[in-house]
């Protein structure tokens, strides 16, 4: 799956488990976008990946993610003090390497990946709606959810469509998401780590 799709569907999981857990929610949305870092991983084998490899079996982080979750489960099992937040983080890795999946056995189409971000963007928006009561607080987060969603669509289509960057000649092309990625989770925190802990608009989610 694309990482706009990831950073949406981060949000939206997030204010989902954040609700069930009554945790802050931008420190599990945090979780959930760091989770995608496992993406880092595209960088070992960047000479292989041409777009329809099988992440789940050329990348090695992706390939033994069920040991890196469980290894999550199993030190917060022993680490009292982490536990939640470790906790969060096996659910938010184990949810990226599942949507992946889904990818693969899409053969990565790009009509049916898109019409599944149609679908997943939909779903997170709605929850993202229903949870969140405060207004201002919503629009700025459906905003930021929008507009990670088309810049991240905008760097992939420059990058293969109009620079036509190729995986295996261009070490940029796999550099450029990361950075991206962490831009955004910085940005994330700083636009909304003042609301959270501030107004409480986060944690006063409405019961549905
Ligand atoms: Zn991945």
């Amino acid at each position: 799956m694309y990482m706009g799709d990831h950073i949406v569907i981060s949000i939206g999981l997030a204010a989902i488990v954040a609700k069930i857990t009554k945790q802050p929610f931008v420190t599990v949305a945090l979780l959930f976008l760091f989770a995608n870092l496992v993406d880092f991983d595209h960088l070992l084998n960047y000479h292989l990946d041409d777009g329809t490899a099988n992440s789940m079996q050329i990348h090695p982080l992706h390939r033994y993610a069920p040991y890196i979750a469980s290894g999550f489960l199993l030190v917060g099992l022993c680490w009292k003090k982490w536990r939640t937040e470790l906790w969060i983080a096996s659910l938010a890795f184990s949810t990226h390497i599942l949507l992946d999946s889904l990818s693969a056995v899409m053969d990565y189409r790009i009509p049916l990946l898109l019409s599944t971000s149609v679908v997943t963007t939909s779903l997170s928006c709605y929850v993202v709606h229903r949870l969140f009561q405060d207004k201002s607080t919503r629009d700025r987060l459906l905003a930021f959810m929008l507009s990670s969603l088309i810049l991240c669509d905008l760097e992939l289509i420059v990058t293969v469509y109009v620079l036509k960057m190729i995986p295996q000649t261009n070490l940029f092309f796999w550099v450029i998401p990361p950075t991206l990625l962490l831009f955004l989770s910085g940005l994330f925190w700083m636009c909304f780590r003042e609301r959270d802990a501030v107004s409480g608009a986060f944690t006063q989610l409405e019961n549905v």
